[in-house]
Order: structure tokens, then C-alpha cells, then sequence
């Protein structure tokens, strides 16, 4: 298949077809940013890379990264807590993804798999996610099996409290060709980020010996999130346009090629 690389005015007429509002009681249930979830009423808005499993592995990697001790199990905890329960956590495979290896499917984690030291985290951090993927499982959560080849033609960075559906029919002079968006939800991260900081915190799952903070966390969870994220995108994306996508209350909306 002949992908499609999104202009700027076909990412407006996308995003103004495909939108809709955050449910504030379910803002912090993710989904990957993988453009092959189904445009379906309660899709998670919260788009990041690997959706949970990615959430857990950036908490792995700034302890390692930044050199602060952490309690991965009062971390998995912390986490779950922020989203209401273990059947809250979201991750993902597809229809090639191995399904007794857990997430094998979503192109993050396999990335990180494939190159633990890019993403700093180590063989025993990808051990601790799986363990706790099945351990989800177990307690009610949902691997989503995601369907059909990858059509992503642009990636989008969205702020505000709307969300953008990542299935398109575009109209071409050849007619309607399917298109894909990857999506990565910035400001609801933030937020989901920013509560998970405090909770980690208050809940003693990091060890700070200098007297940093919980607003020394979320800084450093957002520098590894955003490197995630470019990792990614570098492996699996990299032919395509970035574009920002900032939501107003009432729906309207602004882009920007980045
Ligand atoms: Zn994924």
C-alpha cells in the first residue's frame, strides 16, 4: 500500500471530522499512539506511546536515567491508582503480535525490547512490565488487539480537552483512500503525569536523597517521556510530518507543522 503523507489542510479537514470531547471521568485511561484503534465511542483519549506499558517503563527509565532510587512495585501500584483500578490499564498487541508474549504487537514496546539501552531500561525492567501485564490480565484488564496494516500519514501532538479518532477516508482526486493518524495526547499526559508525580511521591515509590520533589519528578518524567516518544518515532516514523493540534473549549481548533 501506497502511504499518504497528510498536508496541513488534509490534517484540518481529519481532525474537524474526527474529534470529539474528553469523558473528564475516563481522562486518564490511555491508548497507544498507534493509528489503528478503531474510530469507536469511549476510545481513550489519552494517546502515548505503548499506552500503560509505556507509562511504566518511562517511570523504569527516568529512575535509571536520572539516578534516583524507586519501589517498582509501589511504582505499578502508584500507577494503578491514578487510573482506578487494574482493569483501567490499557496496552495493546495485533493481529501479528505473539499473543503469549504480552504486547508484542504494539511497535513501542517492541522497539524497546529490541533496543532497551535507547530508551535506558534494562532486561529486568522489561521483565518486571511483562510480569505485571499478566498480572493485569488477571485482574480484568483488556489487551486490545489492534487490526490491519499501519496507514499513519502524519503524527499529531494534541493539547486541549478534545480528541482526535485516528481513522480517516480521505477524499483524493483518485477517490477516498483510508488514512491513519498516530496521535500523542499532550496535555492530558501532562495532567495524567503531574498527579502521578504527587501520588509517587506521597506514596514513597521514589527515594530522593537531595530534596527533590514531586515537581522535579514530573519534569524529568516529561524529558523521558518526549525521548520516548522520538525514539519511536525516529524507528517508526520518521518519514512523516509532525503537526500540533491545540483544541479550544468548544471544540475549534488551531494546527501548526512542527
Ligand atoms: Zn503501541
Amino acid at each position: 500500500m501506497n502511504k499518504i503523507i497528510l498536508s496541513e489542510k488534509e490534517v484540518n479537514d481529519l481532525v474537524a471530522e474526527n474529534r470529539y470531547k474528553v469523558d473528564p471521568s475516563r481522562k486518564f485511561i490511555s491508548r497507544c499512539i498507534d493509528g489503528r484503534y478503531k474510530n469507536e465511542e469511549g476510545l481513550a483519549v489519552q494517546a502515548f506511546p505503548g499506552a500503560d506499558v509505556g507509562e511504566l517503563a518511562m517511570v523504569l527509565s527516568a529512575s535509571r536515567s536520572y539516578g534516583f532510587e524507586i519501589d517498582r512495585e509501589k511504582v505499578f501500584a502508584t500507577l494503578v491508582e491514578v487510573l482506578g483500578g487494574e482493569s483501567n490499564f490499557s496496552f495493546h498487541t495485533d493481529e501479528h503480535g505473539d499473543r503469549l508474549k504480552l504486547a508484542s504487537g504494539c511497535g513501542h514496546f517492541k522497539q524497546i525490547n529490541l533496543d532497551p539501552k535507547a530508551y535506558k531500561i534494562e532486561k529486568e525492567d522489561i521483565d518486571f512490565i511483562n510480569e505485571k501485564l499478566g498480572y493485569v490480565k488477571s485482574k480484568g484488564s483488556e489487551e486490545t488487539v489492534l487490526e490491519g496494516d499501519h496507514a499513519e500519514g502524519a503524527i499529531l501532538m494534541v493539547k486541549g480537552n478534545w480528541g482526535v479518532y485516528p481513522r480517516y477516508e480521505l477524499e483524493t482526486e483518485k477517490g477516498k483512500k483510508f488514512v491513519e493518524v498516530f496521535v500523542y495526547h499532550q496535555s492530558l499526559t501532562d495532567e495524567k503525569h503531574r498527579l502521578l508525580s504527587d501520588k509517587l511521591v506521597k506514596n514513597g515509590a521514589v527515594k530522593f536523597v537531595l530534596g527533590e520533589d514531586s515537581e522535579y519528578l514530573y519534569q524529568v518524567l516529561s524529558e523521558t517521556s518526549e525521548n520516548h516518544l522520538m525514539e519511536t518515532a525516529k524507528r517508526l516514523a520518521s518519514d512523516l510530518p509532525i503537526y500540533s493540534v491545540q483544541f479550544e473549549a468548544d471544540g475549534s481548533f488551531k494546527t501548526a507543522k512542527l
